[in-house]
């Protein structure tokens, strides 16, 4: 059975100090159950969030981003071999605000989950249409041709590692966020396009997070979608009671699946 995960993506927010408070009070405030929660702070304290959250169960830290490359003339970059070394499991490939900023086109994306899925990490794997294509009608298109692009050229035994996150452009930081209804429609057609490429066992097993501005008042109905495994939060993870209560939200729907 798949996992549920509340992931929070600080960006480019937080100090080393102010992150380490704000873990330390997710810590103190959440109760887990079986849901797992992923911290993704910048890289400056993402050795630090790791060492935190060392004999917690449940909590992991994550990467932002990586380069694709193992090492090199990669000014300010980093690369897997330094994310595998201190112990950090998860990477986030391909959010949008790196597509749209920093122009990772998806043969760069699917160079990076490679590299990634090949030194052991697991990937959270981002896709999501503007809302231009939403508007047009085209979206489960489009974020099908970005699947097909990027992750659906693994082969399943990578694609054992991968937990995919549907987040509308839209919707990422502008407090206007998907209905449940359609969450749950892309999720659903993102969950058959991976039984249909992967085969019924991945399909059943990978997590599909839902992301844009996901917080307290709305992650409880958006979570009780059937294909909804939990979200990737970025503004509300930056607070520790909203996101706490997030991971609520996130626990009481495991517990009644
Ligand atoms: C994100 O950036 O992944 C995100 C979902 O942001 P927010 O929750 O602020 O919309």
């Amino acid at each position: 059975m798949r996992k549920f995960i509340v992931a929070g993506n600080w960006k480019m927010n937080t100090t080393p100090k102010t992150g380490k408070e704000l873990v330390k009070k997710v810590l103190k405030k959440a109760k887990l159950g079986n849901v797992k929660v992923i911290f993704a702070p910048p890289y400056i304290h993402l050795m630090q969030t790791h060492k935190l959250l060392k004999g917690h169960k449940g909590f992991f830290a994550a990467a932002q981003n990586m380069h694709q490359e193992e090492g090199g003339a990669y000014t300010g970059e980093i690369s897997v071999g330094m994310i595998k070394e201190i112990g950090v499991k998860y990477v986030i490939i391909g959010h949008s605000e790196r597509r749209q900023y920093f122009k990772e086109s998806n043969a760069i994306l699917l160079a990076k989950t490679k590299k990634a899925l090949e030194n052991g990490r697991k990937v959270i794997f981002c896709c999501g249409e503007s809302l231009g294509i939403r508007e047009k009608g085209t979206h489960f298109q489009y974020v099908m041709r970005q699947l097909s692009a990027t992750i659906f050229k693994l082969t399943p035994e990578e694609f054992r590692n991968v937990v995919i996150a549907y987040e509308p452009i839209w919707a990422i930081g502008t407090g206007r966020t998907a209905s449940p209804e359609q969450a749950q429609d892309m999720h659903f057609a993102i969950r058959a396009a991976v039984k249909k490429k992967m085969g019924e066992k991945l399909a059943e097993n990978t997590p599909v997070l839902y992301g844009g501005s996901v917080k307290p008042s709305n992650a409880l109905e958006i979570f009780k979608q059937p294909d909804v495994d939990g979200g990737l939060v970025g503004g509300a993870s930056l607070n520790a009671d909203d996101f706490s209560a997030i991971i609520a939200a996130a626990r009481k729907t495991e517990m009644g699946r």
